[in-house]
């Protein structure tokens, strides 16, 4: 059962955990960029295959593909930009949320990308909203 804080949760963070759901990892996470003109949300999730484009960010990574790189990659399939806030969120197995801060790599890639602020889940279905 969803508890009150997720109903209060951000849209931005529930499609993050939409994402989360769908990761095929241990660590469960998912990002989502909300596209305010197109009223689209991208919504992605981490995944155990590496990315040959991921190499210029998680040079000193190899921990397959964050959310936030496949959030990425999405945007440019579908050539949508990326812009405005991103939301991470990670679902632990007791289906409480879990810390979602972006690593160094991710974070260093979302400054190059333009991006200036996410909102990642917590421990305990909170989140925290930080400036990059
Ligand atoms: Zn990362």
């Amino acid at each position: 059962m969803k508890s009150q804080q997720e109903i209060n949760f951000p849209v931005g963070i529930r499609a993050a955990l939409l994402g989360a759901e769908k990761s095929t990892n241990k660590v469960k996470v998912g990002a989502a960029l909300i596209l305010h003109k197109s009223n689209r949300i991208i919504i992605s999730c981490n995944n155990s295959k590496s990315s040959p484009g991921a190499v210029k960010w998680y040079k000193y990574y190899d921990q397959g593909m964050h959310a936030e790189y496949a959030l990425f990659n999405r945007s440019l399939l579908d050539d949508l930009p990326i812009r405005g806030t991103v939301y991470i969120a990670r679902r632990l197995a007791n289906l409480a949320t879990g810390l979602a801060r972006p690593c160094k790599a991710c974070r260093t890639m979302l400054v190059d990308l333009g991006i200036r602020s996410v909102v990642y889940t917590d421990y305990n279905n909170t989140y925290i909203e930080e400036r990059l």
